[in-house]
């Protein structure tokens, strides 16, 4: 067994948010930092619980939608990468090589996936042949490899991450703009749905897509810090790709077409981190329901007393038959047990004491209000149901509500400022998403450290004036904050 920290955390998150992200982690043993490669971690069973139902979840949509699953080799050919110049100009810099088997070396360097396009568009060539293969929707849960420049963090950055990847093929161009749009609803879906998410979903400005794609959509969810961070992306990937894959198929008309491709990758293990710092509180974790790594928890108060052990097993034989439950018999106090557990964010815990069972109650604690309720004991089955449709809903409207009140209009580039020093999300009017912007988009960074994140593809306003940095026509309303 893993020795565990008995101590509480000792910051507040609104206070020191990167120190509590830091503790939580290590004393909810999440994942252990100290494993000797340099940007890699060892994730823990209470993270990887957690994000298997993670991975269970967006699998299951994904498959609903017509998703094949694949398992891909984790190596791709050097010559692969190459085939499509941005693609490779924006991946190289972080790749790793194998370079030897054994001591020969191989013939041709071998890339650890960064990503998978160029390894799935190769089988594409050989698989689709007609219209009647499309669409040709895919995908895979991988582990992917980028050797990041910049520091590390838990869940947020590594060198090694867990994903889900899908690559679609499709007849046209309207078809991929549709797929887009489904990962978009995915995105939703899964999420803010099951895993209480909010988030924006962005046309990303030309200066910053996806190498290789003709359009990027990305969602950024907002930290407590007033930090963005990138979740899910859906791209369209430009012709380039078919054409240098030679990825053709023969339409009903019998002629050859290129066909169009998407991708869409939502990395679990990064999702997690926003799990955990979107829901977290001082005391520590807390989960939506579905995706907890154990929902129940039942702590005898008289451990040693034979009625209540009988009562505790019977309570979890019946919880068993609807969620994951676990007695904890440990040699801790009471109080302990109830401080371990709220910190490790179960979200319903079962206190058993004798006093409680002489009057046929029993007392529930709720993590996702930090209630406790007494219940008749006939009716506590029907009660732990009743919570556990509560509190996604009760998790998901808190974080609703927060991420609402971070969005603020500005109009200069001081009002800019103001709003993403307070942790906030400015929203303003813009010139240009494409090149003449970027301009104005590195005076933003320069002056106040956040980027444009880009256009919504659901906004209600439009442009009515001049662009906030440069005084030209605005044609754009963009969202600016600053990023993980
Ligand atoms: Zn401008």
């Amino acid at each position: 067994m893993e020795k565990k920290s008995q101590e509480g955390l000792t910051v507040k998150k609104e206070e020191n948010f990167s120190e509590w992200y830091t503790q939580l982690i290590e004393k909810a043993e999440l994942a252990d930092i100290r494993y000797n490669v340099k940007g890699f971690i060892v994730f823990q069973p209470w993270s990887v619980f957690s994000m298997e139902k993670m991975f269970s979840c967006m699998e299951k949509v994904l498959q609903r939608k017509g998703h094949s699953p694949y398992f891909f080799p984790t190596l791709i050919p050097e010559s692969n990468l190459k085939k499509e110049s941005s693609h490779l100009k924006g991946f190289n810099p972080e790749v790793f090589w194998v370079t030897q088997g054994g001591d020969d070396v191989l013939e041709e360097k071998l890339a650890l996936r960064p990503t998978s396009e160029t390894a799935f568009y190769q089988m594409f060539s050989i698989w689709i042949r007609s219209y009647k293969d499309l669409p040709f929707k895919t995908y895979q849960r991988a582990n992917i490899f980028r050797c990041e420049t910049k520091a590390t963090r838990p869940f947020l950055r590594s060198r090694e991450f867990h994903w889900i990847e899908t690559h679609c093929v499709h007849a046209s161009e309207k078809d991929a703009e549709k797929q887009v749009k489904e990962d978009m609803e995915t995105t939703k879906e899964v999420l803010h749905d099951k895993f209480g998410l909010p988030f924006i979903f962005f046309e990303r400005p030309s200066w910053d897509k996806f190498p290789g794609a003709l359009k990027t959509f990305a969602a950024d969810v907002l930290n407590p810090d007033g930090k963005v961070i990138q979740q899910p992306s859906t791209h369209m990937i430009s012709p380039h790709f078919s054409k240098a894959f030679n990825i053709k198929f023969k339409d009903k008309d019998m002629q050859e077409k290129d066909a169009y491709l998407t991708c869409y990758g939502p990395a679990i293990s990064r999702i997690f981190a926003s799990v955990i710092i979107v829901h977290g509180d001082d005391k520590g974790l807390k989960f939506p329901w579905e995706i907890a790594p154990l929902q129940v928890v039942i702590v005898p108060i008289d451990k040693d007393d034979a009625k209540i052990k009988q009562k505790a097993e019977k309570l979890k034989e019946e919880i068993e038959k609807f969620a994951s439950v676990k007695i904890d018999y440990t040699d801790k106090r009471p109080g302990e047990k109830f401080n371990y557990w709220e910190m490790k964010g179960v979200p319903i815990r079962i206190d058993l004491g004798l006093k409680d069972l002489k009057n046929k109650k029993i007392t529930l604690f709720r993590r996702d209000l930090d209630k406790k309720e007494i219940v008749d004991e006939v009716k506590v089955i029907k009660e732990i149901e009743k919570i556990s449709k509560e509190i996604t809903k009760n998790l998901t409207e808190k974080a609703d509500k927060l991420f609402q009140n971070k969005i603020k209009d500005a109009k200069n580039i001081k009002e800019i400022n103001e709003i993403v020093k307070n942790e906030g999300i400015a929203k303003c009017e813009f010139c240009s998403m494409e090149k003449e912007g970027e301009k104005c988009a590195e005076i933003i960074e320069k002056e106040t450290g956040a980027q444009v994140r880009g256009t919504r593809l659901d906004e209600k306003q439009k442009p009515k004036g001049k662009c906030a940095i440069c005084g030209k026509k605005a044609e754009h309303i963009v969202y600016i904050a600053r990023a993980y």
